[in-house]
């Protein structure tokens, strides 16, 4: 309840959010006269309405497509399928996309798309048609294609919508050579790669991994020792969620303590069984009656919940400026797009929480995406070609890595296991791995050169978009803009 003592908080919109992030990065540089605001602006936002006759009647669904910045092309991001899809939140995806382009030095403009729908409304040959009819007019503005605008995944929508994506856009330009490229994340069938589905959560992942190599980082948060034990709170158990969740408990140990749904949040102290809770979920459409652990609908109050990492892998502005000061988490790894608002960010920055931001924890996705992309483009099974060369690109690698943690008296080692295999030569979904692996760690890397060499910047948010305004800028001032 408002009281003058407890006020509502007035939230800024996610894109004032985002806005007012880049603005403070961007303040920190010497950037030319005007060109601060050509970087912030979104280019164009295409908005269209159309209809598609369902069980006897016309239905009309609203659709976006924003295109933030054109300074590299195509231009990339996914499409969501949600019933509060709209063109505030678009623009600020498709800003975001840029930037996060830009630090995990991905060859892509930002765009990002949305059509305002519940999926679960609809029945499969339902959602196909809507798909390929929102497909046929994204084509005629060429807001979908090879060379221009190449969508992907997001949250509502998977391999099937952009199975369904590519195949209209072949049957529409068959002469195009280079059709598959149109979109990513489509089925491996269909020219999709390994490795894609589960990217953006492989990647959480990987983050952390990069994160607990930088004591100088997680000494103030009292969470030295990596990742083992330690206890993990995720909210949101979609591709994303699931995926982090999943590699985090069975590979490095941690304790998924909690799991925030639509319905409620299920938690258990010695860890849940992921796969089991996603099987639930996915048969029950809830994780209301899992055996796995004791259920509470209280949604707000399981983010409170005390843990060493939060992992929000939702939808935008669940933290704001009226729950921040009660989050107990010591890292916030941010897995969903905006899932902070900018005066959560810094409530949570003057308590101390390390907070690992989107553009950089959430970029696995369209780091895969560009693998996928070039895949198409090149015609050639990945990885084929340069067989040679990897090898010896991953004899350097695990020398490097080696001495990294003898330098820094890490005390980790390389397993025999893991050596052999990155020696070995690898499939695609291995190089897939280690192609993300080494663009998160030198993403960080470039964070962490700022952050510690600009006193200025203390911060990994506001670093993450230092690292990127001066990429995008160099772009357009070799333009000649
Ligand atoms: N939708 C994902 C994101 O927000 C992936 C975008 C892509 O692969 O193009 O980053």
């Amino acid at each position: 309840m408002s009281s003058p003592k407890n006020p509502v908080p007035q939230h800024r919109s996610f894109r004032d959010s985002v806005d007012q992030m880049f603005s403070h990065a961007a303040s920190l540089l010497n950037l030319p006269e005007g060109l601060e605001e050509k970087i912030r602006v979104c280019n164009s936002t295409y908005t269209v309405r159309f209809g598609v006759r369902l069980r006897g009647a016309i239905h009309t669904f609203v659709g976006y497509r924003s295109v933030h910045s054109e300074h590299a092309e195509p231009v990339k991001g996914g499409i969501r399928y949600a019933s509060n899809v709209n063109q505030d939140e678009v623009e600020a995806l498709a800003a975001l996309m840029t930037y996060k382009c830009a630090l995990v030095e991905v060859p892509f403009g930002g765009s990002k798309g949305g059509l305002r729908i519940d999926p679960r409304q609809y029945d499969e040959d339902e959602l196909e048609r809507i798909t390929r009819r929102f497909t046929y007019e994204l084509s005629r503005r060429s807001l979908i294609s090879p060379s221009q605008n190449v969508p992907a995944p997001d949250m509502g929508t998977g391999e099937r919508e952009m199975a369904w994506m590519a195949d209209a856009y072949k049957r529409l330009h068959p002469e195009d050579i280079d059709a598959r490229g149109c979109v990513t994340g489509k089925p491996l069938s269909m020219g999709g790669i390994a490795g894609r589905v589960e990217a953006t959560g492989r990647g959480i992942q990987y983050a952390l991994h990069e994160a607990f190599r930088h004591p100088e980082l997680i000494k103030p948060t009292g969470l030295e020792g990596g990742l083992g034990g330690k206890r993990i709170i995720v909210q949101g158990l979609g591709n994303v969620g699931y995926h982090a969740a999943k590699f985090l408990s069975q590979e490095d140990g941690a304790k998924i303590i909690a799991v925030i749904e639509r319905d409620g949040a299920i938690s258990n102290e010695d860890g849940l069984n992921i796969e089991d809770l996603r099987a639930h979920l996915a048969q029950t459409g809830g994780i209301a009656d899992f055996a796995g652990g004791r259920f509470d609908p209280n949604v707000a109050a399981a983010l409170e919940l005390d843990c060493d990492i939060l992992i929000p892998a939702a939808v935008e502005a669940v933290i704001h400026a009226g729950n921040a000061k009660a989050i107990k988490a010591r890292m916030i790894i941010e897995a969903a797009n905006g899932p902070l608002t900018a005066e959560a960010d810094q409530i949570l920055r003057e308590r101390g929480t390390l907070i690992i931001p989107d553009m950089y924890a959430n970029a696995g996705g369209v780091t895969v995406s560009y693998f996928e992309w070039v895949k198409n483009l090149s015609h050639i099974r990945f990885g084929r070609m340069e067989r040679r060369q990897q090898e010896a690109r991953h004899q350097l690698l695990v020398s490097e890595l080696e001495q990294l943690s003898a330098d820094r008296g890490l005390g980790w080692t390389l397993t025999q296991g893991f050596k052999e295999k990155y020696l070995r030569g690898a499939d695609e979904l291995e190089l897939v791995r280690s192609g993300l692996d080494d663009t998160m760690r030198g993403a960080f890397q470039n964070m962490a050169d700022v952050l510690y060499s600009d006193n200025r910047v203390t911060d990994l948010r506001t670093a993450a978009y230092v690292v990127a305004i001066r990429r995008i800028a160099a772009s357009y001032q070799a333009l000649g803009l």
